[in-house]
């Protein structure tokens, strides 16, 4: 063990932190300028460095360049600056980064397994260096954020096949394989050999995460592998247990119960309806009334209207149950004014959706005119909840501040990307980020952590409500729904636990005996950044 090769590794490089015995004992003497720098002072010389890049790629390729050098340093920084560091490497600059991947693209991170590949995944697999995976995220790329088909990008697995994106076919930079997306048979095939390989290479416990599929195919694998595989969508369920989260805690604010509200969506796909199916089985559970009932209370507008049972087109499976009795409506504001609902989603990914006249309309008759001296004893719906889900930023339905303005200051607003406080008639309003970065890496660990063989609905439920109570007076004050994601790790820590109970509780838990304290054992499973001595 070479010290030039120490350095070059990027899961052991220290840099100007290697101590003095450390070079010593591992050939680093004169490889390193002499003085020693702690990973505080590293990291503190990083933000500074990070910070003067004006433009946010340039800070997203400064922390990809960090990542391939120093790991450790790489997450230290990510941990302690997770605010200011989030939209850097995830939404909203991950899209732009995405879009240009192949003219940034310096070192291939994860595994690429392409149609090239048929027949030979299990020797990809054995490929990698790790052995012990215990969470694998796979994408194939075909609905990136709002962005549409990104074709071959970078995430730990990205399973490549192909592109319809003219742009990419034609761009020379392109990294993927330059033909036109394989379906039917044929993908079909190169997912089954996949999914057989990872559970075959890793064991039964390993938990596939589904990311940024296609709708058509993310409903279809999540329900062909949910009974043989640790499976997880987290655009159909990670975004379903935020949401519904957000509008538990949400109640703190506008009073009532679930069942007191009515949901209106833009966007019926895996966001949408994934979504609305959660919110109808939390209801349900709440009031025993069958899901079927509980579905009325959800509406959904896809790009041709409002979907009614009426509607002559034959819609997709996954709208049939939200296909209620309703003459058409064609677009959104007309379903606004007709189903009046007291909870606005965003689920479409396109922009500017959420005109100035659905907002009013939401702000219209979301406002009780009560004399002053009444104060309403549960439920006022003077605030309308108004959620703008899609990624990154440009395809936002609204912006923060449309949505506090149009509303008059009234609108409770939470989006998938993240906005900048507004300062409203002097009061400073703060947006939460309704992001499923909330739940995905506690709902992990929960899994994880307890062996769990299967992904259950209650466990969803589980960790929206595990996320709900920790919302504090302090956030319902600035107008949060969602706790900052500076304590993402505190957050991540109380979500695996509750997952991990329910999932005891389930008997869907291998690991035993069960530990005592879950939100301790959850913590003592967490990665932690700091440097190793080595001896
Ligand atoms: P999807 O499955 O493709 O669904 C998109 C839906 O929106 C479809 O029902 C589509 O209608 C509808 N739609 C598209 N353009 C429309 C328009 N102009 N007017 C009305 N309806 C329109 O996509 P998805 O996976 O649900 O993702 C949608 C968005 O949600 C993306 O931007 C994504 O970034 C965002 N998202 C956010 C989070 C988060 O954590 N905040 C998580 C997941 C997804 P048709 O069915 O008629 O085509
Ligand atoms: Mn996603």
């Amino acid at each position: 063990a070479s010290g030039y090769n120490l350095m070059r590794d990027p899961r052991h490089n220290k840099g100007t932190a290697f101590t003095e015995k450390e070079r010593d004992a591992h050939y680093l003497r004169g490889l390193l300028p002499p003085a020693i720098f702690t990973q505080e002072l590293q990291e503190k010389r990083l933000m500074h460095n990070l910070r003067q890049f004006e433009v946010p790629l340039q800070r997203y390729m400064a922390m990809m360049d960090l990542q391939e050098r120093n790991e450790r340093l790489f997450y230290k920084l990510l941990i302690d600056n997770v605010e200011e560091l989030l939209p850097v490497v995830y939404t909203p600059t991950v899209g732009e980064a995405c879009q240009k991947y192949g003219s940034i693209f310096r070192r291939p991170q994860g595994l690429y397994i392409s149609l090239k590949e048929k027949g030979k995944i299990l020797e990809v697999l054995k490929n990698w260096p790790e052995r012990n995976i215990q969470v694998i995220v796979v994408t194939d790329g075909e609905r990136i954020l709002g962005l549409g088909d990104l074709g071959c990008q970078c995430l730990p697995i990205t399973i490549d096949v192909g592109t319809n994106n003219e742009k990419l076919l034609n761009d020379e930079f392109y990294i993927g394989l330059k033909q036109r997306r394989a379906t039917g048979q044929e993908y079909a095939e190169l997912l089954e050999e996949f999914m057989t390989a990872v559970k075959q290479n890793y064991g039964e416990k390993v938990l596939v995460q589904f990311e940024d599929f296609a709708n058509h195919n993310a409903f279809d694998l999540l329900e062909k592998y949910t009974r043989s595989h640790l499976v997880f969508n987290d655009d159909i369920q990670g975004t379903a247990s935020v949401v519904l989260a957000g509008l538990i805690a949400a109640l703190k604010l506008v009073g009532g119960t679930l069942a007191d509200h009515k949901f209106l969506f833009l966007g019926a796909g895996e966001a949408g309806t994934g979504i609305a199916e959660l919110i109808a089985l939390e209801i349900s559970k709440q009031t025993k009334a069958p899901v079927e009932e509980t579905r009325k209370k959800i509406w959904l507008v896809d790009s041709k209207g409002l979907i009614v049972s009426s509607r002559k087109e034959s819609l997709q499976h996954f709208k049939k149950p939200w296909a209620h009795d309703h003459e058409p409506v064609k677009n959104l504001l007309d379903a606004v004014k007709a189903i009046k609902p007291t909870v606005l989603i965003g689920s479409s990914g396109a922009g500017r959706t959420f005109t100035k006249e659905v907002v009013e309309a939401m702000a219209s008759f979301n406002e009780v005119k009560l004399p002053s001296s009444y104060k309403p004893k549960s439920f006022c719906l003077d605030k309308p909840l108004i959620l703008a889900l899609s990624n990154p930023t440009s395809q936002s339905e609204c912006t923060a501040e449309e949505a506090y303005t149009w509303s008059q200051g009234r609108a409770i607003f939470a989006s998938g990307s993240p906005f900048d406080p507004v300062e409203y008639n002097g009061t400073l309003m703060v947006p939460g980020q309704a992001n499923n970065a909330y739940i995905f890496p506690g709902f992990g660990l929960g899994l994880i952590m307890s062996g769990a063989i299967r992904v259950h609905d209650d466990l969803l439920l589980a960790a929206s409500e595990a996320l709900a109570v920790q919302v504090e007076d302090e956030h319902f004050k600035k107008g949060l729904i969602y706790p900052p994601f500076t304590n993402i790790r505190k957050i991540s820590a109380n979500i695996a636990a509750k997952v991990a109970d329910k999932a005891y509780q389930l008997g869907l838990a291998s690991r035993l005996p069960r530990p005592k304290d879950l939100v301790k054992h959850a913590e003592s499973c967490m990665y932690s950044p700091l440097y190793r001595t080595y001896r």
